[in-house]
């Protein structure tokens, strides 16, 4: 730069104000026609408009403070046409921008094609789960959701299923490492069914409890075309006073009819599982046929779906260890659980469950 020091002001007349702001203009102007690029620019922006340092700055700090009170306006008219060419000075310095090459050589095509953003979408895993989800509380359910790392407590103890007891083989669970020192049920496992949601629900608040559950599950099932060691369970449990069993059966009536269409017929069969007493196993006539028999369903017009009953008074004494409300005597329910996948897969025409897992997008896409 150039430019000299800024002098101190001693006579405020006319004259010497022009004479004084007349040289700084021509120091400014001789800077800026020597400015080259936006550096330039930037370094003579500072120089002369800098709040603290510029040039400016300086200017109407000692001036106008050793300027007498008459002379005070003469001289800020002066500043402000003064700093009004500045600035246009660096404007037009700014303006001469780039060079050409700089231009080319950031310049956007803006004929080429878009990047294309993929719409997102549900699984059909998801969709079938918040399908069958919708039906429940549609009935005025509630949705819960739990622990997939559940203790032995809340997934086999409390559903009646004791240590040693057989009905624990039916479940090839995975549990979790270094766990032996710990007294049996606090011991961690991978829940195998969504029902440690049913007691935690209950333990948590009394009856009346109308809740339905979604949820993956994992058992050490070795994977084949319809097995797989994840996969994902719709549970419901209902708890009041005088619950029979035919609620259980319109209740289900009814969700089999809003999933699968009102031509679906059910049909109940006596079943065991350990958590409730009686149990059923649940048959639709088969979606496919309409009942007639096909490949489908074997040819018998039935296609088995899910498991159902009336809660088991053991698994309510459980309840009631936290919750008195849930004595026995008093309160009855039924329970009912579904495999998602299943019924995903039957909606769908899926053959393979692996499929659905596989995350291939162009299996996948197919379900938009
Ligand atoms: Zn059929």
């Amino acid at each position: 730069m150039t430019n000299e020091e800024i002098p101190n002001l001693t006579a405020f007349d006319d004259a010497s104000l022009d004479e004084a702001f007349g040289s700084l203009e021509q120091q400014a102007r001789k800077a800026a026609a020597l400015l080259d690029g936006d550096t330039a620019v930037e370094a003579f922006r500072l120089e002369w408009l800098g709040r603290r340092q510029g040039r400016l700055n300086e200017v109407s700090g000692r001036w106008l403070k050793a300027a007498p009170p008459d002379a005070k306006k003469a001289l800020g008219v002066r500043f402000n046409a003064l700093k009004a060419t500045v600035e246009r000075l660096q404007d037009q310095a700014a303006g001469s921008g780039p060079t050409d090459a700089a231009l080319a050589a950031e310049a956007i095509d803006i004929t080429l094609p878009g990047t294309r953003r993929l719409t997102g979408a549900a699984h059909p895993i998801t969709k079938t789960m918040n399908e069958i989800t919708q039906v429940f509380t549609a009935l005025g359910y509630s949705v819960g959701v739990g622990p997939e790392v559940e203790t032995d407590f809340y997934n086999f103890e409390c559903m009646n299923f004791p240590p040693g007891h057989p009905a624990r083989d039916t479940q090839d669970t995975l549990v979790i490492a270094n766990q032996e020192r710990r007294p049996l049920r606090d011991r961690l496992l991978l829940r195998t069914h969504t029902s440690p949601v049913q007691m935690r629900t209950m333990v948590a608040q009394p009856p009346p409890v109308r809740i339905v559950i979604p949820g993956k599950v994992h058992r050490n099932d070795a994977a084949d075309a319809t097995h797989s060691p994840i996969f994902h369970q719709v549970e419901g449990l209902c708890v009041d006073t005088n619950i029979t069993f035919s609620d259980l059966k319109g209740t289900l009536d009814h969700a089999m009819k809003a999933l699968f269409g009102s031509a679906v017929k059910t049909r109940f069969f006596p079943s065991f599982f350990p958590f409730t007493e009686p149990s059923a196993d649940v048959q639709i006539s088969c979606i496919f046929c309409g009942g007639k028999g096909c490949r489908k369903c074997k040819q018998s017009g039935w296609i088995e779906l899910l498991g159902c009953g009336m809660v088991d008074p053991v698994v309510f004494a459980f309840a009631a260890e936290k919750q008195p409300a849930y004595d026995p005597k008093k309160v009855s329910g039924f329970a009912f659980g579904m495999g998602v996948e299943r019924i995903a897969m039957m909606k769908y025409g899926i053959s393979e469950i692996g499929s659905l897992f596989a995350g291939d997008m162009r299996f996948l896409g197919q379900f938009v």
